[in-house]
């Protein structure tokens, strides 16, 4: 594919506002055959200076919800659904996200994960290809077509709802714990936790 070797993407310019507004193209991180992919929206000013998705403090609650999950960041792969900043941290349009979609299905083919957790309202109605009221629909399991493929997917709040609403953390957390035992994760870290025992 043009302008993707592997997972990356390098050179990319079909989006000339995000172009303009980004510094760099920010990638997908983690495992290239991860069991467990989490996808974003788009990198916001952090992940646009650091080159990685979900750091901050939207990123400190993920790693959070990881860590009571028994899980590091390091275990599970993390991506957006485009992977230019957008200017004023506007959301993404249709355009854009269509534009990016052929990289995200390519990275999903790659990385084959058992589960898919998309974080908040934008990438599950990528995904879905419909309508989401996301804090109703969360923790929902469903099943989305990307590319030439089907993939198993929990939908999730993000993790920045739980700073403007504390009331949410118990739920994402909960949604998180939920992912790592739908991908079997969850049964590796117990048995590394167990084995760290003796
Ligand atoms: S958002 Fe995706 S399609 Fe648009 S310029 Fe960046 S890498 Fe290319």
């Amino acid at each position: 594919m043009e302008h993707m070797e592997g997972l990356c993407v390098t050179g990319c310019e079909r989006c000339p506002e995000l172009v303009d507004s980004r510094s760099r193209i920010v990638n997908g991180v983690g495992p290239d055959d991860a069991d467990l992919l989490f996808l974003g929206e788009a990198p916001g000013a952090k992940e646009d200076e650091g080159g990685e998705p979900f750091v901050g403090r939207s990123g400190s609650v993920l790693d959070d919800a990881l860590r009571e999950a028994g899980l590091a960041r390091a275990d599970v792969r993390i991506t957006n659904c485009v992977r230019c900043r957008p200017p004023d941290n506007r959301d993404p349009t249709s355009d854009e996200l269509s534009n990016c979609r052929g990289y995200l299905a390519r990275e999903l083919e790659l990385v084959d994960p058992e589960l898919v957790v998309t974080l908040g309202k934008v990438p599950s109605q990528h995904l879905l290809d419909r309508g989401v009221a996301i804090t109703n629909e969360s923790g929902s399991v469903v099943d989305a077509r990307v590319g030439d493929a089907s993939y198993r997917v929990l939908l999730s709040v993000h993790p920045a709802a739980t700073l403007y609403d504390r009331s949410q953390r118990e739920g994402f957390f909960e949604t998180i714990a939920r992912a790592a035992d739908l991908s079997g994760l969850a049964d590796s870290a117990d048995g590394q936790a167990s084995l760290g025992d003796f």
